[in-house]
Formats: structure tokens, C-alpha cells, sequence
């Protein structure tokens, strides 16, 4: 019986997912991943670290198992997004640790290119100016690392995304590559033509000679050397996190979309093999591909789960986010409360990183109760405001929505978001849909399964929310929640 093993690369914590034929998860295993903040707005990683807990993870999953490496048929690699690694192409050295996709450094250089190139850049990545993505992280390495630009020049570092950073460590440093879905990340990728783009290249000063080959998500990619899990075993499989969720909630259509509660928001809606344009500053990205470019629509929340932490952590309202859902449905209604959390700003569709986070409405019978309900509610509306942008964006009406990531366990949340959005919520038996997204596209390409078809008859619905707020209610408080916006804005 052929295995698979997903080994998932996020934020936090490196994670081992091992499937079996039909999908079903057998074991999974996760390592920490300490983020180091060496300024404020700064984050790093140890890239070092990052493989080590990837390899950790994946051990530990064959050893509690007692399955043999060379019992599985393929390997996947998803990952978090944007985060920038350059090392040394002959000594495996990083340069300098990771920069990590929640970093500002660059803000100040962003925000100048964005005034002069902001239009040509949306136009070739479908991204909007921001540190968030690689490229202006690589760029502050080959400034700020010690001869780093010349060694660039030289052809003697390699830049890469997280996954190819693993994949090169999985081969030994025979084989240096990505997908798609994190190439357009970088903001170096033409999402058009699917290849680096000359005149980015130029404008960040990157030399092409350190980019690794965008290869499809679904493909032979290489064999990982057999030191590493006791075998060589092939990759066939690679997705940055939030396109191998997409994949994985079986979103292979246009017209599906998929939206993650983990952290912050991310809401990604598949156009099929067209590119979407937004008039409304959603993103344009690649999704997972099998066979032929691919296209996605991505919205996303910075602040979500976050909010609910900060009831936790700072305000001390709830020992614990899942006990956020009893607090909120004791109470009949938000009493005209509305929370935005824009700790960070605001993303999209506002994209305002000056606003802060705002309590309004407070009168004297308000209860911490009522905090903690508005708190969970702004995590539907800011949903609601990124599927609202992407309905004007695709001229079509979002009825189903599937969700994934830790909040979405929430049930007052999820209610709430299928009232305020008046479209049914499906949640899924499995929430690890990044992990079980990378499986699917190793299992493609291993020949495990023969379609997406297939994998189709896979998926099953957990829980299912329906709308059940009346169109007055849902009327009165988006206005409500607009009111307060705006607000926050001023
Ligand atoms: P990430 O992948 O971004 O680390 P996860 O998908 O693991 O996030 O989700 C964790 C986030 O979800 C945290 O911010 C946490 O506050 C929030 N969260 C977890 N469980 C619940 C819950 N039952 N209700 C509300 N929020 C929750």
C-alpha cells in the first residue's frame, strides 16, 4: 500500500503529515520554530532550525509508525510563503538568517518603489507593493550582508522560498527549485508568462543566476537523497501554504474559494487558467498546478485568531480561544458593540497601514462578554469585506464557502460568518487541508491517483453552517460594522 508524507513548513512550527491512499491521515508530528525579533518590525528565523524541524518531524513520523521510507511514493512540500533564504551555493551557509514574511524591514523602500513602480509592478506579479513579499528581503541581503552582492554577482549564492530551500537540502544541493504558486510570491515572477521577470530582476538588482527553476506543483521534482529519511524518495509535490490549502479543500475549480481562520485571514477564490484583475486591490497569484498555469484570487486579514490571542494574552478576558465560543453565545447580542482589530493595520481591501484598532459603542451595561463576541464577529466581517471585493472583482455571487485553520473550530464564529455573509459555511471533516493539499499534489504526480477527480470523492463536509440571521439583522449590523471602520480610519 503506497504512503505519503507532507511535510508542511509554516510559521511556527514544522510539521510531518503522513497519508495514506484514500487521504486519510495516519500520524503527524510538529517541531517549534523559534522566530527572533532583533528589532521592532523585524523577524528572522534560523534556516538551519527550519530544516532540522522539518527532519525531526518527518523522522519522528516514520518512527512511530514503523513505516519504512521506502514505503512511500511520493513527498510533498508546502510551506510558509515569501520568506526569503540566500546561502552559498558551495557551502550550504545561509548568508544571513531567513527573513521572515512578517518583517518590515523594508517598508520605507517600499512604500518609495510603490509611488514610482507600484502600477508596472502590480501589472507583471498581480501583487501589490509591500515588504510582505521576497523580493525588497532579498534585496536588503544583498545590500546589507557583507560582499554579498558581489558573491550574487559571482553566481555564487542561491536565493530561495522555504521550500526550496528544503528541497535543496533534501537533494544535497543537487537540485534547486519552486513552483509557481511560490514563485509568484516573490514578486520577481511574471505571473503572465511564468517565468522570472527580466525588468524586476533588474529593479531589485537580483542576478538570475540565483533563482531556483519554477517547476509545476504536481511533477517529478527530485529524488530526496536517501541519508535523510532512510531511502531516496521522491518529491512530487510543491505549494506554498495557503494555495496547497486551496488544493486540499478540493477547490480545483473556478468559482471555488477556500478561507483560512488561523492567525489572520487569507481567502483565496480559483479563477481557473484565467488571471484575475482587481479593481478592488485583492491579489493575484498563482494557484497549485497539475497540469497548465493556474490562477487564484487572494484576499487576506492581518488580524483574525490574533485578536482572539490578544483577549487571551493582553486582556486576560478567556484562558483559552476555544472557550471565546461559550463567552460570545452567552450573551444575546453584540449591544452595539464593534471591535476592529487593526493592530497592524488594515489589510484588504483598505490596505491602510496607519489605522489602529478601535472599541465602539461601549455603554455602561456592556460586559467583557460583549468584547470577546465583537472580537469574534470583526473576524466575519473583515471576511465578509474580502469576499464582498472579490464578488465585485468576478461578478459572481460566493454561496458556499469552505473553511480551514485553527478558528475556524469555532461554531459561534462559523454561524455568525454564514448569517453576515448570507452563504453556507462547510467546514471539513479534516481542517489540515495545507498538509493533506501537498499530499494530493505528491499523490498526482506519483501516480497514486489518476485525477483531481478522484480526489474529489475524497472530501467530506464536517460541519455545515447555514445562514440563518434575517436580512434586516445582517443590513444592521454591516452598518454598524461600517460605521466603526470608519472610525478606525479617521
Ligand atoms: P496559524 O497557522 O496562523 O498559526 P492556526 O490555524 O493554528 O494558526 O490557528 C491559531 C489561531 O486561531 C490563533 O490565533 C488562535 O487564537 C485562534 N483560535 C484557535 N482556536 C480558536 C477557537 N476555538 N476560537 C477562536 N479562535 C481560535
Amino acid at each position: 500500500m503506497p504512503y505519503l508524507i507532507a511535510l508542511d513548513e509554516g510559521t511556527t512550527s514544522a510539521r510531518t503529515v503522513l497519508y495514506n491512499e484514500r487521504g486519510e491521515r495516519l500520524a503527524m508530528e510538529s517541531r517549534p520554530i523559534a522566530s527572533v525579533y532583533p528589532q521592532p518590525g523585524w523577524v528572522e528565523q534560523d534556516p538551519m532550525r527550519i530544516w532540522s524541524a522539518q527532519m525531526e518531524s518527518a523522522r519522528a513520523v516514520l518512527d512511530r509508525t514503523g513505516i519504512s521510507a521506502s514505503a512511500l511514493a511520493g513527498i510533498g512540500v508546502t510551506n510558509q510563503r515569501e520568506t526569503a533564504i540566500v546561502w552559498d551555493r558551495a557551502t550550504g551557509e545561509p548568508v544571513y538568517p531567513a527573513i521572515v514574511w512578517q518583517c518590515r524591514r523594508t517598508a520605507q523602500a517600499c512604500a518609495e518603489l510603490a509611488a514610482s513602480h507600484g502600477d508596472r509592478i502590480t501589472a507583471r506579479t498581480g501583487l501589490v507593493v509591500d515588504p510582505y513579499f521576497s523580493a525588497s528581503k532579498i534585496h536588503w541581503i544583498l545590500e546589507n550582508v557583507p560582499s554579498a552582492r558581489e558573491r550574487a554577482r559571482a553566481g555564487d549564492l542561491l536565493f530561495g522560498t522555504v521550500d526550496a530551500w528544503l528541497i535543496w537540502k533534501l537533494t544535497d544541493g543537487a537540485v534547486h527549485a519552486t513552483d509557481p504558486s511560490n514563485a509568484s510570491r516573490t514578486m520577481l515572477f511574471n505571473i503572465e508568462t511564468g517565468d522570472w521577470d527580466d525588468e524586476l530582476l533588474s529593479l531589485f538588482d537580483v542576478p538570475r543566476s540565483m533563482l531556483p527553476r519554477v517547476l509545476p506543483s504536481s511533477s517529478f521534482i527530485a529524488y530526496a537523497a536517501g541519508g535523510h529519511l532512510g531511502a531516496a524518495v521522491p518529491v512530487t509535490g510543491i505549494a506554498g501554504d495557503q494555495q496547497a490549502a486551496l488544493f486540499g479543500q478540493a477547490c480545483f475549480r473556478p468559482g471555488l474559494s477556500k478561507n483560512t481562520y488561523g492567525t489572520g485571514c487569507f481567502c483565496l477564490l480559483h479563477t481557473g487558467g484565467t488571471r484575475p484583475i482587481s479593481r478592488n486591490r485583492m491579489l493575484a497569484t498563482r494557484a497549485a498546478e497539475v497540469d497548465g498555469a493556474q490562477f487564484a484570487m487572494e484576499g487576506s486579514v492581518f488580524t483574525a485568531g490574533a485578536a482572539v490571542q490578544w483577549l487571551r494574552d493582553r486582556m486576560g478576558l478567556i484562558a483559552h480561544a476555544s472557550e471565546s465560543e461559550a463567552i460570545a453565545s452567552a450573551v444575546s447580542g453584540n449591544a452595539g458593540v464593534y471591535m476592529v482589530p487593526a493592530f497592524a493595520g488594515l489589510g484588504a481591501p483598505h490596505w491602510d497601514p496607519s489605522a489602529r484598532g478601535t472599541i465602539t459603542g461601549i455603554t455602561a451595561g456592556v460586559t467583557s462578554a460583549h468584547i470577546v463576541r465583537a472580537t469574534l464577529e470583526s473576524i466575519a466581517y473583515q471576511t465578509r469585506e474580502i469576499i464582498e471585493a472579490m464578488e465585485s472583482d468576478s461578478g459572481e455571487r460566493v454561496t458556499e464557502l469552505r473553511v480551514d485553520g485553527g478558528a475556524s473550530a469555532n461554531n459561534f464564529l462559523m454561524q455568525f460568518q454564514a448569517g453576515i455573509l448570507g452563504a453556507r459555511i462547510v467546514r471539513p471533516a479534516d481542517i489540515e487541508t495545507t498538509a493533506l493539499g501537498a499530499a494530493y499534489l505528491a499523490g498526482l504526480a506519483a501516480g497514486v491517483w489518476k485525477s483531481t477527480g478522484e480526489l474529489e470523492s475524497f472530501w467530506r463536509a464536517g460541519r455545515v453552517f447555514e445562514p440563518a440571521m434575517s436580512q434586516d439583522e445582517r443590513e444592521r449590523l454591516w452598518e454598524g460594522w461600517n460605521t466603526a471602520v470608519r472610525k478606525c480610519r479617521a
